[in-house]
């Protein structure tokens, strides 16, 4: 960090500007919406600056008695050694200095602001690209509606209220962000204040109206962090427990706000570090003790992701929950490894089915598997290779039908091995490829050929193939 932020008060306090032209007058203009006094010097002054309310004009060359009873100092002229002169003069008195577009000469800079007053944004690059820093505030400029100004202020006028009734903190943080997200900041926003305090008061005379721990059940894609949802995102930075299994990867995991406590409950085929009651159990006590606990998954939640076991639980407890559906393996490692799922020459259809063994035989319906034109993926199914290759040629399905296994699709390990459903359990022996993996098979397999040349991402992060 090469510079401190903070905020400075300096309503009614005297700030100096050196320089007459368009930037001064800018810079002055921002000193008086901060409530300073604005003393300006320069030999030649433009007009608009010294026509704004507030400003003392001292019309001559800068000198070191300007400075004089000044809090801070902005030297914006074009003549970088009287910048420089106003800079260190100014610095050898303690007084924090600025000039404009040089930051060695400043001990303070400015940063490019959002003004959504009292909420305040500021962003810096330190002095190193004032352009890169505005066009990040022009991005999130559009994000933050103009009346966030308005829920700001509704807030500050019940922030010691509810500070006196709430005076847990982090139940406190709970109940604000309870009313930011609710009902209350949608009636401020809409500019319904009378209506916006009416249920705020309520939820503070009730307890049972500031609510209760909640689980969001979150699908956190199958492991590059850009296919995370937006809703995933802002849930990953709001919530005070996460609770994660192995499928889900580091980098996302480190994405989760930072002082969340991390509840590792991985589960590998067979393995199983925690056991699903247990995982189920550990939701409803973490939610009960009022926190906000992200169970976070692999893929989507409600593709063979047990995640319809977890809520179960919680519905039967009451406790408040949201699932939010992520991209589940199939689509993704599909994408990344340029193999379409359905395509009009070769697949119509796509079945996602799970080859976890069960007594050492998959349980599944081969009939429907083997079917021409469709696409069949496979969860959890490596294991079961040889099984699942040699039952579909036993019912019906020709030996030359393409097959791939990508590991650890979309992530920088991805890895692509086809070959037909005669070659590849010979060939997997021989490549060992390592769990997470996902079966695709179908006439789809070979358009990777094609695809994966014209698709830069998939060419970059394809390491290997077979043949
Ligand atoms: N709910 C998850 C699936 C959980 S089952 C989803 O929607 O994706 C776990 C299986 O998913 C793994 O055994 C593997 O078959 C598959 N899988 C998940 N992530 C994967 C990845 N990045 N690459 C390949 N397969 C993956």
């Amino acid at each position: 960090m090469d510079f401190l932020p903070i905020f400075l008060n300096v309503k009614g306090r005297l700030c100096l500007v050196v320089g007459g032209g368009e930037v001064a007058r800018r810079k002055a203009g921002v000193l008086l919406e901060a409530g300073a006094r604005v003393r300006v010097v320069a030999p030649e002054i433009n007009p608009d600056l010294a026509e704004q309310q507030g400003v003392e004009i001292i019309a001559a060359r800068f000198e070191a008695q300007h400075l004089e009873g000044v809090t801070l100092v902005i030297a914006a002229t074009s003549d970088r050694s009287v910048n420089r002169q106003v800079s260190e003069l100014a610095q050898a008195r303690n007084i924090p200095a600025n000039v404009v577009d040089d930051p060695e000469l400043c001990s303070f800079v400015m940063p490019a602001i959002l003004d959504r007053s009292p909420l305040m944004v500021a962003f810096s690059s330190g002095g190193a690209s004032p352009v890169l820093t505005r066009m990040l505030r022009g991005k999130l400029e559009t994000f933050i509606p103009q009346n966030y100004s308005r829920l700001a202020a509704f807030a500050e006028r019940f922030r010691e209220a509810v500070k006196q009734r709430v005076s847990n903190p982090a139940k406190r943080r709970i109940f604000w962000e309870n009313v930011f997200e609710g009902v209350v900041a949608e009636k401020v926003l809409t500019g319904d204040e009378g209506s916006a305090e009416a249920m705020l008061q309520q939820m503070l005379e009730n307890e049972d109206n500031i609510r209760r721990g909640e689980v969001y059940l979150v699908g956190a894609g199958p492991g590059d962090p850009d296919l995370l949802t937006f809703r995933a995102l802002r849930l990953m930075q709001k919530a005070d427990v996460v609770v994660y299994d192995n499928l889900v990867s580091k980098p996302i995991v480190e994405m989760v706000r930072r002082d969340a406590q991390r509840i590792f409950v991985g589960k590998k085929r067979a393995d199983h570090t925690m056991r699903q009651e247990e995982i189920n159990e550990l939701l409803v006590r973490l939610a009960k003790e009022g926190k906000r606990v992200l169970r976070l998954k692999g893929g989507d939640p409600f593709i063979f992701g047990r995640g319809g076991e977890e809520i179960e639980t919680l519905a039967a407890e009451g406790i408040p929950f949201q699932v939010v559906p992520g991209i589940t393996a199939a689509s993704g490692v599909a994408s990344y490894a340029g193999i379409p799922l359905t395509h009009r020459d070769h697949a119509q259809s796509c079945m996602f089915v799970t080859g976890h063994l069960k007594d050492g035989t998959m349980n599944l319906d081969w009939d429907a598997l083997a079917r021409p034109r469709q696409t069949v993926v496979v969860y959890m199914g490596l294991h079961g290779l040889d099984t699942l290759c040699a039952e579909l040629v036993k019912h019906g399905m020709p030996d030359t039908t393409p097959i791939a296994i990508v590991q650890q699709g979309t992530t920088q390990n991805q890895r692509v091995i086809t070959g037909t459903l005669a070659t590849l359990p010979g060939i997997a022996q021989i490549e060992k490829p390592q769990a997470p993996t996902l079966i695709i098979v179908g006439g789809v397999v070979t358009l990777r050929e094609k695809l994966a040349w014209f698709n830069p991402v998939i060419s970059e992060k394809s390491v290997r193939e077979s043949p």
